[in-house]
């Protein structure tokens, strides 16, 4: 029998981050699949759009009117999943001693707010010019800074959530902040996981991990002097890709000037070889990950950004998380080093 081999053999991969496995399939991807590809015909969107009420100077379902803004534009999300108001209580019931836990209950406060990255309904972060990517990170470091201030804020979560097959029916190029009281999943397992490595090793997983991806250089996508993109070694998504921060800064409030230049060049880069690989404006679920906002220094953690983008070989034919990832465990079949090879071979123009 052949010797093991992760370009051929069934296995599976540990994520660090979240302690968890995913189980990728490469054998499966041998029969070639290139040229098939499906292609969209172009979107041709507005520059402008009367029923966006995201556009300068429309009016939103609770009857404020948008500013003429020029620039990035910021409100409270008119239906926001979190309330900052909401009393504080919780619940607890069973039935018997030995029931008890099982019904538990915990008011949550927070603050869910929009951003506009361009007056410009036709926009994407990949079609936007430097000072325009760069005005975006600056509205991220202020939401993150000043939401985080707020003595019941605990966590700030900035995410872009792009794409009708994502769920997203407005294109006007735009991102949620969702800031609340306690640590949501994710973020929590990332702690976790991130304070177990520091006390055991004494150093940042996440440096250490971005040292190691930099040596072998095959998981990596494009990098500048602030930011590297690499597909991680245990990417569920058949294009996923993170970006970390080359300096260990735990939030982008500790960025300097030019790490947001970083940035922002990265973000184009990125965005940039998403849209060429299909052809198509790429879908996706991107967002930040900084320390939780609790007061503490959490020098364990590393700012980073994850995209999770659906589709598998073509603009229609995307990847679903159904069936024995639901059950079990997730599963890919093409390799993050070849899903890496292939967005280091696209235009990044
Ligand atoms: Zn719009
Ligand atoms: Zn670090
Ligand atoms: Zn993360």
């Amino acid at each position: 029998m052949a010797s093991f081999d992760l370009k051929v053999h069934p296995h599976r991969r540990f994520n660090p981050l979240t302690r968890e496995w995913v189980l990728v399939s490469p054998h499966r991807t041998q029969r070639p699949w290139l040229g098939q590809v499906e292609k969209l015909p172009p979107e041709s969107a507005p520059t402008y759009d009367a029923d966006c009420y995201m556009c300068p100077g429309n009016r939103r379902a609770t009857g404020a009117r948008n500013p003429l803004y020029r620039g990035t534009f910021v409100f409270d999300n008119d239906y926001p999943a979190l309330l900052a108001g909401t009393p504080e209580g919780e619940m607890r019931e069973g039935g018997h001693a030995q029931q008890k836990g099982l019904l538990v209950a915990a008011s949550e406060r927070g603050i869910c707010r929009v951003v506009c990255f361009s007056p410009r309904h036709d926009l994407t972060l990949g079609k936007m010019d430097q000072a325009g990517l760069r005005a975006v990170v600056d509205v991220w470091t202020e939401q993150y800074r000043e939401l985080g201030a707020l003595p019941f804020i605990n966590h700030v979560q900035i995410f872009e959530n792009r794409g009708a097959i994502m769920g997203c029916s407005n294109p006007h190029p735009h991102c949620q902040i969702w800031a609340n009281e306690h640590l949501p999943n994710e973020p929590a397992k990332e702690l976790g996981a991130l304070g177990a490595y520091q006390a055991a090793r004494g150093s940042c997983l996440l440096c250490d991990y971005l040292a190691l991806e930099r040596q072998q250089g095959e998981r990596l996508v494009t990098e500048n002097d602030h930011f590297s993109a690499l597909v991680p070694f245990w990417a569920v998504w058949p294009f996923e890709t993170m970006l970390i921060a080359r300096r260990h800064i735990t939030g982008l409030d500790l960025s300097t000037d030019e790490e947001r230049d970083g940035l922002a060049d990265i973000l184009k880069r990125l965005t940039t070889r998403y849209d060429h690989l299909f052809e198509v404006s790429f879908p996706y679920s991107m967002g930040f990950h900084q320390r939780p906002t609790d007061g503490k220094p959490h020098p364990e953690w590393h700012l980073h950004a994850h995209f999770y983008p659906p589709l598998l070989r073509s603009a229609t034919v995307r990847k679903f998380m159904v069936g024995y990832e639901m059950l079990a465990t997730p599963q890919r079949d093409i390799t993050a080093e070849t899903a890496a090879a292939r967005l280091r071979e696209m235009r990044a123009e």
